[in-house]
C-alpha cells in the first residue's frame, strides 16, 4: 500500500474518530439520566397521591426556575388546565399525560425532566443545543377533574380518549387545538397500564409499553412512524439498562375515537408509552424510568442519533398481554367453604388489588380459583399443608381477600359457632398482607 494511501486512510480514521468522540462528549447515557434523577429529582409525592393542588405548587417552582407555564383552559369542572414551554427552537414537540385521570406517574417525570432541562442548560452540552433546536411544549394532567376521583374519565363519565372525533368534551377539544393550532413534528401521549400487564406470554409485568402510533387506518407507514419507531428503539434500549424484559410493546390497532391515532393522522405522529408497574419497585421508581426515555427521546433527536437506531430493537419487542398474571396465588390450598360443607376441595386460589391510590389501603377481591397451574401471581404461596378458609364461609369470585389458615394436621370443628375464636387459626391473610403467621409461608417469587 502506498504512503499516500495510508495517510489517506489515517485522515478518514481521524476524522471518524474524531466525530465519535464529540458525539461522545455530548451524549449522555441512561446511567448518566438515572444519576441525575437520583440527584436532581424535585417531585416528592408518590404520583397516584398528587391532587390538582399539588401539580400547581410543582408549576410555580417550574415557573420560579424561569420556565414558561400558563394556563391553557378549562376542566368540566372548571380546574386549570396547564401548559409547560421550554426551549426556542425549530423543532416542535409536544407531549400530555394524564387524559386518565387515575395514570399519574408521566405528570412527574414531566415536572422532573422540565426541572432538569432548566437547570442544565448552560452545564451540559446537547441541552444548550436542545434549548436553541427544538421548543417542547407539555400539558401535564390533561384531566384534573378524573385525577382528582383518581378515575379514569372525565367529570361528564367520559373517556377523554375515546372523544377524538365527538369532541364533547372540553378537556378533549382543548388537546384538538393545541395540536392544531401549533402543528409539533411529534407528540408524545403519556399514560398508566394495568399493573398486572406483561410481556407476552412470560409472567413478567410490563414496567413501561411503547407504542409507536400509525395513526393509520390501514396500518401503512409513513417517515414519521419511522422515525417514531427508530426513537421508541433507543428508549427500549435504555431502559432495558433498569427493567430487562420488563418492556413491552402495546397494542396498535387503530381506534378512529383515540386521540393517540387520530393525532397522529392530523399531522403529529406520536409515540404513546405506557407505564405499568413492577413488583418490589414504587411508583418513584417508574417517574425515573419516565424521565429516562423522555431524555433519551430528546437526545436523539437533537443530535440524530434516533437516524442511526435500528427499529428493529422496537419491532422485536414482544407485545403486551393480560390475563396471565395474578397479585397474590394461594397453591394447592384445602378450601373449606364452613357455611356449606365441612368437606374440604384442593384449589389455587387468585387475589388482585384494587387500583387505588398509594395513600389508600387498595381492596382486595378473589379473581379466580381451581387449577391456575398455568399463570401466575407477583407472590405466590404455598398452602397444600393448610386448610384455606376465607372468613365469610364462602369463597365466591369478587368476595374479599380475608382468609383464616389451618395447619391441615389440626382438627377443626367447621360448624363450630364463632369458629376463628374457637379455633384460632395459625395465619391470617387480610388485605394483601399477612397480619398473623407470614413467617409460615414462604413467597415462591
Ligand atoms: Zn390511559
Amino acid at each position: 500500500m502506498s504512503y499516500f494511501l495510508l495517510t489517506m486512510k489515517h485522515a478518514i480514521f481521524g476524522v471518524v474518530f474524531l466525530f465519535i468522540l464529540s458525539m461522545n462528549i455530548n451524549a449522555q447515557t441512561a446511567e448518566e439520566f438515572a444519576a441525575a434523577w437520583d440527584k436532581q429529582h424535585v417531585t416528592n409525592i408518590l404520583p397516584s397521591n398528587v391532587r390538582h393542588k399539588d401539580l400547581q405548587v410543582y408549576l410555580g417552582n417550574l415557573k420560579k426556575l424561569g420556565i414558561k407555564v400558563e394556563e391553557v383552559g378549562r376542566s368540566y369542572a372548571n380546574r386549570e388546565i396547564y401548559q409547560v414551554e421550554w426551549g426556542k427552537g425549530k423543532t416542535k414537540v409536544f407531549m400530555w399525560s394524564q387524559m386518565h385521570g387515575d395514570e399519574p406517574t408521566a405528570t412527574s417525570g414531566l415536572i422532573d425532566m422540565f426541572t432538569f432541562l432548566q437547570n442544565n442548560r448552560d452545564k451540559i452540552g446537547w441541552v444548550k443545543t436542545l434549548e436553541n433546536s427544538i421548543t417542547l411544549r407539555a400539558v401535564p394532567m390533561l384531566n384534573p377533574d378524573g385525577a382528582e376521583l383518581f378515575q379514569r374519565r372525565n367529570l361528564q363519565g367520559i373517556d377523554i380518549n375515546r372523544d377524538a372525533r365527538n369532541l364533547q368534551t372540553p378537556e378533549g377539544r382543548l388537546l384538538k387545538k393545541l395540536r392544531d393550532e401549533w402543528k409539533p413534528e411529534i407528540g408524545f401521549n403519556l399514560h398508566n397500564q394495568n399493573p398486572l400487564t406483561t410481556v407476552g406470554k412470560t409472567p413478567k409485568q410490563a414496567a413501561i409499553s411503547l407504542l409507536a402510533v400509525s395513526g393509520s387506518p390501514k396500518g401503512e407507514s409513513y417517515p414519521g412512524h419511522e422515525r417514531n419507531k427508530r426513537i421508541s428503539s433507543l428508549m427500549i434500549a435504555a431502559l432495558n439498562k433498569y427493567i430487562p424484559g420488563h418492556i413491552g410493546r402495546y397494542d396498535d390497532e387503530y381506534n378512529p375515537r383515540a386521540f393517540g391515532d387520530r393525532i397522529s393522522e392530523w399531522g403529529t405522529p406520536v409515540i404513546l408509552i405506557e407505564t405499568g408497574a413492577l413488583h418490589g419497585k414504587d411508583e418513584m421508581y417508574l417517574v425515573k424510568m419516565n424521565f429516562i426515555a423522555n431524555l433519551i427521546a430528546l437526545q436523539s433527536i437533537v443530535d440524530g442519533s434516533e437516524k442511526r437506531a435500528d427499529p428493529k430493537v422496537y419491532e422485536n419487542t414482544p407485545f403486551n398481554d393480560s390475563g396471565e398474571l395474578y397479585h397474590y396465588v394461594f397453591r394447592k390450598a384445602n378450601i373449606v367453604n364452613y357455611a356449606e360443607s365441612a368437606e374440604s376441595f384442593v384449589g389455587d386460589v387468585a387475589i388482585n388489588k384494587e387500583r387505588r391510590r398509594a395513600e389508600i389501603a387498595a381492596p382486595t377481591f378473589v379473581q379466580e380459583i381451581g387449577d391456575l397451574s398455568i399463570y401466575s401471581g407477583l407472590e405466590e404461596f404455598d398452602a397444600s399443608d393448610f386448610y384455606l378458609v376465607p372468613k365469610n364461609g364462602l369463597l365466591k369470585i369478587g368476595s374479599g381477600g380475608e382468609f383464616l389458615f389451618y395447619k391441615k394436621s389440626r382438627k377443626i370443628d367447621w360448624k363450630a359457632k364463632d369458629l376463628e375464636k374457637q379455633f384460632v387459626p395459625d395465619a391470617v391473610f387480610s388485605n394483601g398482607k399477612w397480619t398473623k403467621g407470614a413467617a409460615l409461608f414462604k413467597i415462591k417469587n
